[in-house]
């Protein structure tokens, strides 16, 4: 009886093995590796079990009993990533964020967060960080869980659960003292701080967001939120646990709180001075600036770009963008995502690009340096022997056009192929 249980057990096994994962081999015109600042050519790849198995001359594979890839004309490079997503909302020019917050069902939210998830893979993008689930709870954290089980189609994603705001900053606002009305985060202030922190770990967040700064001053304008002993009371709670903290940030004085306390990345920091800038190279704070939001909304406004001049938000976040990169600083790519279409993530690479960034370190930025960021550099964000087999293939060389990046022809997910050229 044992014997034959362990025949079937080993059968079984051999028919998982052989089912989940045949052998592909991937031969295009060159490579970015994600690491090198130039293509490499001459080489295919073999992924096997859903990891990187060799990178070699196609030669070599002559053997080989793989699926053989065929992409002529492209460029292989590792699946992007967004640090800054949010698969809960969808674009304010169809509903406000407001009556998104307010009006829309968990069902709602979760059956669209779904859309947005296959949109985001089938447009190459393979890992999402998003950056609060904006009045949806934990419903980030069951999409995440969902996705993992293989429920639906999409990236692999990190969420920051609620994220945290200072009582009285955040919104939505505009209602009557007696009416209260769910928020887009957790408010919390001074020693509770704790308290909400280890409450959204163990609620599952993957990360802490915190809002450092809000427009909540005197004429509703952004202004700074937290002290830095309260930004630093979250990042400790947060780092014994392992996680980091990030921060919502644009104005230079909630900027220089939140270096000061301890976080990992700043988000938007469109009002960036060089001084704000040199602190964050100094203290190897990274900057999301999620260009794109900042162009989606102007736009949302009236702002016509070509035919009409650059509102303050435009010409800030350029600004900011120059002295960013004179100053050094590490660069994510992300784009606040939501605000605009799921699956237009690749827009913020074109605006880094046109904002003066070289292709090639913008390419750096959405593979390695966001993997870097989320602590995930041994396992995604290159093309390595080893690593997971998150890979993409664009038609013709992304330095020389980064638009391409919008439309890949090919998208690997582990052992699933997402899409064939
Ligand atoms: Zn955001």
């Amino acid at each position: 009886m044992l014997n034959k249980l362990k025949t079937v057990i080993a059968i079984s096994a051999l028919m998982i093995s052989s089912a989940a994962s045949a052998d592909i081999l991937l031969v295009p015109d060159a490579i970015f590796d994600g690491v090198s600042n130039k293509l490499i050519t001459g080489k295919a790849v073999l992924v096997k079990d859903g990891k990187i198995a060799r990178i070699a001359d196609p030669s070599a594979f002559a053997s080989s009993t793989a699926e053989v890839i065929n992409l002529n004309g492209h460029t292989l490079m590792p699946g992007l990533i967004d640090l800054h997503s949010h698969v809960l909302l969808h674009p304010y020019d169809e509903v406000s964020w407001n009556d998104q917050v307010l009006k829309e069902t968990y069902a709602e939210r979760a059956i669209r967060a779904s859309n947005h998830l296959k949109h985001s893979l089938h447009a190459g993008y393979t890992t999402l960080r998003d950056l609060g689930s904006e009045g949806a709870g934990y419903l980030d954290v069951g999409v995440r869980d969902t996705l993992n089980k293989g429920v639906i189609e999409g990236p692999r994603l990190l969420v920051a659960g609620k994220a945290i705001v200072a009582t009285g900053s955040y919104g939505p606002k505009g209602f009557g003292e007696h009416v209260s009305v769910p928020l887009g985060a957790e408010e919390g202030d001074g020693n509770d701080l704790i308290r909400i922190t280890r409450d959204q770990i163990g609620n599952g967040a993957d990360f802490i967001k915190v809002y450092a700064d809000y427009r909540w001053g005197p004429n509703g304008e952004a202004m700074p939120t937290f002290s830095i002993e309260e930004i630093k009371t979250i990042v400790e709670t947060a780092r014994s646990s392992g996680r980091y903290t990030v921060a919502h940030a644009s104005t230079p004085e909630a900027m220089r709180r939140a270096i000061l306390g301890g976080v990992e990345t700043i988000e938007h920091g469109s009002q960036g001075t060089p001084e704000i800038f040199k602190l964050m190279k100094d203290n190897n704070v990274a900057w999301c600036s999620t260009l794109a939001a900042g162009e989606a909304i102007s736009a949302y406004q009236g702002w016509k770009k070509g035919e009409m001049a650059d509102p303050q938000r435009i010409t800030d976040q350029k600004a900011a963008f120059k002295a960013a990169l004179d100053a050094g600083v590490t660069m994510c790519a992300g784009s606040d995502v939501g605000v605009f279409d799921h699956g237009d993530n690749a827009w913020e690479l074109e605006l880094m690009v046109e904002y003066g960034m070289a292709p090639i370190d913008v390419l750096m930025s959405a593979t390695s340096i966001n993997a870097k960021l989320l602590h995930m550099e041994s396992k995604i964000g290159a093309i390595k022997e080893g690593m997971l087999a998150e890979i993409i293939a664009v038609r013709g060389d992304p330095i020389k056009d980064i638009s391409t990046l919008r439309s890949p022809s090919f998208v690997l997910q582990g052992s699933t192929m997402i899409k064939k050229p």
